[in-house]
Order: structure tokens, then C-alpha cells, then sequence
């Protein structure tokens, strides 16, 4: 993972837009001899029944070996599990939800087989002992937390999502094996469900006294705070489709994100490191626990370390190995990561450690036990993003582009047939394609591709080239027929964004979506088309909300300057050409002094230059600023209040904020 989700819709200022485009008509008839078209849910269709038959077949599911590893030393943690959100009524963390995947006696048509076994083994969860001294409480969030006994404490691991979550794994440690103080923390890397239930195991008191420590890679506060800021709306509203978060647990909607089940909703927090890493082969000694470190930034997460205990010849590899062939390239929108870079550090893990460790374990999925199982573990996952990265290269320099690409390259089956290399998370198919993009960017070359219509515009002439929306839907239904979902995908696109109100057309692209999804062996792939059916059958307002909170410990992170480079993305270019504005602000708290100036479309800001008469003139503390950029906190009444002093009058301030957009992660994706 992934996202700091909760955090970016919240840094929001006070205008909004809306607007559909328009569409044409509502509604067409049925093409004749076609079954009805309707807005229900279906089951498998019978191509897709024996597309996933055919993945039973190909793959070796008689090898059960994965169950015994991730229910070894199983020694707590109740069947049912369902932790309560500290601020609502609702589930941070359900488990319960995920019950009929365990009580099933087959695979269910509509789940890809493969995926489904993955569902199964991520459905274990509870309080695992690794090896003496090293336990793992799993299935309590996406992520995995882990502790070490130290001299007087706990050294722990990754303390997941959220708060909530955090402390369930806590209690269920300390009431099974005895209760001890927390004495050190590590975040592996910089995705938040390997820091955000920080709070809930050490408090700034407990550092500030020395009780505790936390160690971080370099660039961890950096990266954590920053890393889905300015993109922040667009990656939480595609994240919601990656992690199914709209979609209903159950056979036919979410079973599994692949990394594990799906990520927990509550309060988070993060706390910064007292110890940074960034050099490899440094060693901490932390409760009397000797702990070697690898730095290894820019593979999984842009600040990531892998690190040995020599006491119990036990290796965590953070992120960059685990039960999947994880993504290069993550669906919600990320920076591409490079392959090559990867299998780096997991070689060097392998020299450094290789001929040593008896135990890997990670942040996702069950750990590896025996040397020789432990490094075939390592070294298969970096031949699969080595070969990933090289051959999607060699291809292009042969002349294949992305789409071409994708659906030629395969991995070697001593390679992809491994379980632990399955798509579950990241596929073959999207990570080659990142590969090209992260050498090569978005154009593949072909002067079509260089400035084609938008997708409204595109459509309908697609649509009138086709004879017509009826004519278009009785094509897709026959393309349908045969089991041919990708050509429906692609063609009734056309369609839906030409005349979104195509009610025919939108359920029979929900239908192809569908099945697609039933097919997925991928997690985010499944969640992505199933949750685009059920936009296209369902109008927006009818689909539950995303209620992330917002977490006061990474806005506090946030250096002023990101917070600014914030606004500069808010700022609506269009509105603000005429604009000329300069605002004097000084943060109360900080002691921070800024000038922001607005002109021709862009913002600017500087910490060093001064104008001598700026339009607005601002006084306040910067935890008060947030608050009204969040809509937490109205600026007159602060001004009234005392706690900010504005000169340059109010009228100033308000067109000020009118320059800015307010994101809300709620926009179309499957439509215009
Ligand atoms: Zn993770």
C-alpha cells in the first residue's frame, strides 16, 4: 500500500463546481432476440465459468503448503473479530464480513479461482508465534504488525492503519502473553498502514521521556506526509474502486484486495522517528535487541528498510516480498516504481542476510521458515520483477507498444506458477505497461494516439460510425454473447460517455464488467470492475460516501510549504488570471512568516520575500489556518475571537478563497 486517503479531501477551501455534461436521450429498446436488459447483479456467465475453470486447471492448487505456513504458531485471536471505530457506531476493522469465504464448501462461480484461494488464506487471522520471541498478529487490518520481545518491552513492527486497529493487536498481545510496555517502534516504509495506529502503542510523552523509541528510513516524515498529497483527492476517489470500499463483501462483490483484505477505517496517527536509517548494515541496539538495517529506498515506497535480528537469525522483508506479485504501477495513481530497483535490493538482501537468516517475515501475508525457503522465496520474487522490468524493455525495443506489450509477456512458469508471484495485487499486464511508462511515457509513438478526441467527443462518433446507440448495444450484446467482455468494455465506453443516460447501454457495460470482474485474479482488478458495474447500474447518489477522518497528526507533519503547494493545486487557473493578490501570513505557532502571491493563473509563495504593501495582511496560528481550510473553523468568528488579526478587510480575503476549488473525492469515472 498505498494512500494517505483520509487526509487530502480534508485540505479543502470554500468553492465548489459541479456539472454533468449533457446527454441525448433516455433510454433505446431492446435489440430483438437479445435477453432483457436489467440493473440486477448477475451470476457467472458460462464463458466465465470456463475462463476460471481454466485457471484451476493451469495452476497447482493441490499444494496446500501456503495454509500450513499461515496458520503455523497460530496462538490467539477469536474466530469472529469486528473492532469498533473509536468516533462511530460503524467497523474500523470487520472480519466478520469476510465469514462465508471460510463457511463455503467450493469456489464460488463468480470468484476467479486463484483469487479465491488467496481470499481464503488472508481470511486467517489472529496472534502467531514466528519463532521464539517474535510473534505476528495478522488479519487485524491490510497490513500485518509484528512484535519483539525485547529485555523489558515490546519492539514493534508496523503498527497498521489505524489507532483502532493498532490497540486490538495490542490487547490481544498483552492479554495472551503477558503485558509489557512498549519500548520501540519501526515503520518499514512510508504507506500509512505501516504507521497510522502509531498512537495507539506509544505516546510523544513516552519519547520525550525516552521509554520509547521509533526508527524510520530516511525520508520517512517527508514521504508519509507528502506522497499523496497534491494528487490526494484523485488517488482517494481511486482508491475506493481499488479496495472495494463501495462494493458489499460477498461472493459476487469484495473477497480480497490480495495484499490482504481490505484496509480498516478509523483515526490515524503517525509520530515522528527519533531514529533514522540510512545507510545499510547500521545497527541499533534497542532493548537490548541487536537489529541490522538495509536501506532501500524507491522500490515499494519511496523511504523503505528491510533489517535482520541476529538473536534469532530472523529477516523482515518490510514490503518488497510478499504473497503476491505486487504492483509497480498501484491503480489508484501513483509514481511508477522501478523493477529493477527492486530485485536490487532484495539481491543485496540475499547477500547480506542470505546466508544467515532461518525465518523471513513481512509486513503482508505468512512468513517463509528455513534458510533455503527463505531465500528461494527471495530470490523467485526478484527474478519475477527483474524479468517484468527487462522484457517488458526488450519488447519495447523491438517495437511492441504498452497494450501490445502487456498481452504478450508472460513469466516464465518457474516463475508464475509460484503462488507467492500470483497477480493477486499487481498483474503482469499493468506493471509492464508502467515499465514502459516509466521509461517511455504515456505515448506509445503512434501519431493517432498523439491528440485524439475525449472520450464524450470520441464517443459520439463512435456512436454514429456504429449506426446508433441501438445498433452499438446489439453489437456489444452479440460481442457479449460470446464471451468477448473486453471487445463490450471497449466498445460500449463509447457509448456511455456519449449519452450517459443510456440506461441500456450503461447496464449491459455494467454486465461485461462484471464478468471481467468474476474472471479477475487480481484484487484491485476484481474491485475496480465491480465497482464500475455498480456506478453504471446505480446513480451516484444512491452509492454510499467515503467517511474518512481526517488525522490532526498529519496535517501537523505537513512542513507549510507542501500545505501551500496544496493550495497552488486548488487554485483555479481559469478564475485566477486576472487575480492579483498577495497575502502577508504569519503562523502564530510556528513563528512563520510567508508571502503568497496570486497572478496570472498561479500561485506562488516565498519565505524570504517581503512587498511592501501586500493586499492582506494575515495573523494566525497555522493549526487555525487548517481548520478553516477544512471547514472546521470559520475565519470571522476567529477574527472576532481575537485569535487572528486580519488588515486589508475581510471582502479581500473571501475573493481570495474563492480562487480556490474544493475537492471532494466523489466524481465520475465511468462517465463523463
Ligand atoms: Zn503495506
Amino acid at each position: 500500500m498505498r494512500t494517505i486517503t483520509p487526509l487530502l479531501f480534508t485540505l479543502v477551501l470554500m468553492s465548489n463546481v459541479g456539472g454533468l455534461s449533457g446527454c441525448s436521450r433516455l433510454g433505446v429498446s431492446v435489440p430483438e432476440g437479445s435477453r432483457p436488459l436489467t440493473s440486477a447483479a448477475k451470476g457467472a456467465s458460462s464463458a466465465t465459468r470456463a475462463k476460471n475453470e481454466e485457471f484451476r486447471k493451469a495452476l497447482p492448487f493441490e499444494d496446500e503448503r501456503d495454509f500450513e505456513l499461515a496458520r503455523r504458531g497460530r496462538i490467539g485471536g477469536t474466530e469472529m473479530l469486528r473492532i469498533k471505530a473509536d468516533r462511530n457506531k460503524e467497523a474500523a476493522w470487520d472480519m466478520d464480513a469476510y465469514a462465508f469465504i471460510d463457511i463455503a464448501t467450493e469456489t464460488p462461480d463468480t470468484v476467479n479461482p486463484s483469487l479465491w484461494r488467496q481470499a481464503r488464506l488472508n481470511n486467517i487471522h489472529g496472534l502467531f508465534e514466528v519463532t521464539e520471541g517474535i510473534y505476528q498478529v495478522r488479519g487485524y487490518d491490510l497490513a500485518n504488525i509484528s512484535f519483539i520481545e525485547g529485555e523489558t518491552g515490546w519492539i514493534v513492527i508496523d503498527p497498521l492503519i489505524t489507532i483502532e486497529s493498532a490497540r486490538a493487536a495490542l490487547d490481544l498481545v498483552n492479554n495472551t502473553l503477558g503485558e509489557r510496555p512498549v519500548t520501540g517502534v519501526i515503520y518499514s516504509h512510508s504507506h500509512v498502514d505501516h504507521f497510522g495506529g502509531v498512537r495507539a502503542l506509544v505516546t510523544p510523552e513516552d519519547l520525550e521521556a525516552g521509554r520509547a523509541r521509533i526508527v524510520a528510513p530516511e525520508g520517512f516524515m517527508h514521504h508519509a506526509v507528502s506522497e499523496a498529497v497534491v494528487a490526494g483527492n484523485v488517488m482517494t476517489r481511486r482508491a475506493s474502486y481499488m479496495f472495494g470500499r463501495l462494493l458489499q463483501a460477498g461472493p459476487k462483490g469484495r473477497v480480497d484486495a490480495g495484499l490482504g483484505k481490505s484496509t480498516s477505517v478509523g483515526r490515524v496517527s503517525i509520530l515522528p522517528p527519533t531514529d533514522i536509517i540510512d545507510t545499510t548494515t547500521t545497527t541499533l541496539t534497542i532493548d537490548g535487541i541487536e537489529i541490522i538495517f538495509q536501506n532501500t529506498p524507491n522500490a515499494e515506497a519511496p523511504a523503505e528498510i528491510m533489517f535482520y535480528f541476529p538473536h534469532r537469525k530472523a529477516f523482515y522483508a518490510a514490503e518488497e516480498a510478499s504473497a503476491v506479485l505486487h504492483n509497480l504501477y498501484t491503480l489508484r495513481g501513483a509514481q511508477v516504481r522501478s523493477g529493477a530497483d527492486w530485485a536490487k535490493w532484495l539481491d543485496e538482501a540475499i547477500d547480506l542476510f542470505g546466508g544467515e537468516f532461518e525465518l523471513v517475515f513481512g509486513g503482508h501475508h505468512w512468513p517463509r521458515w528455513g534458510r533455503e525457503e527463505g531465500v528461494a522465496y527471495l530470490s523467485s520474487q526478484r527474478d519475477m520483477y527483474k524479468y517484468i522490468h527487462d522484457q517488458t524493455l526488450h519488447l519495447a525495443n523491438l517495437g511492441l507498444t504498452p497494450l501490445e506489450i502487456a498481452e504478450r509477456i508472460e513469466l516464465p512458469d518457474v516463475i508464475g506458477k509460484q503462488w507467492f508471484n500470483r497477480g493477486y495485487y499487481g498483474t503482469v499486464s499493468h506493471n509492464s505497461k508502467a515499465t514502459y511508462q516509466l521509461y517511455l511515457g504515456f505515448f506509445d509513438g503512434n501519431p493517432s494516439n498523439l491528440n485524439p478526441h475525449p472520450p464524450s467527443e470520441a464517443g459520439r462518433r463512435y456512436v454514429e460510425l456504429a449506426g446508433g446507440a441501438d445498433a452499438l448495444i446489439a453489437h456489444a450484446q452479440e460481442a457479449y454473447d460470446e464471451g468477448d467482455y473486453r471487445w463490450v468494455a471497449e466498445v460500449l465506453k463509447h457509448l456511455v460517455f456519449a449519452e450517459p443516460k443510456n440506461k441500456l447501454g450503461r447496464w449491459l457495460l455494467a454486465d461485461a464488467f462484471e464478468q471481467l470482474g468474476y474472471q479477475a485474479e487480481s484484487g484491485p482488478w476484481r474491485n475496480f470492475y465491480l465497482t464500475g458495474a455498480q456506478e453504471l447500474r446505480f446513480e451516484r447518489s444512491e452509492l454510499s460516501g467515503i467517511a474518512d477522518t481526517a488525522s490532526a497528526d498529519m496535517l501537523a507533519g505537513m512542513p507549510s510549504a507542501l500545505i501551500f503547494d496544496f493550495m497552488a493545486v486548488a487554485l483555479d487557473g481559469e478564475k485566477a488570471t486576472k487575480a492579483d493578490l498577495t497575502l502577508d501570513i504569519r503562523f502564530t505557532d510556528l513563528e512563520e512568516r510567508w508571502l503568497l502571491e496570486i497572478r496570472d493563473g498561479v500561485l506562488r509563495y516565498h519565505a524570504t520575500r517581503r512587498v511592501e504593501k501586500p493586499s492582506i495582511r494575515l495573523s494566525i496560528a497555522r493549526s487555525d489556518f487548517m481548520r478553516v481550510m477544512r471547514g472546521g473553523a470559520s475565519m470571522p468568528k476567529l477574527l472576532r475571537a481575537g485569535d487572528a488579526k486580519l488588515e486589508g478587510g475581510l471582502l479581500k480575503l473571501v475573493s481570495f478563497a474563492g480562487l480556490f476549488e474544493r475537492f471532494t473525492p466523489d466524481f465520475e469515472i465511468i462517465r463523463p
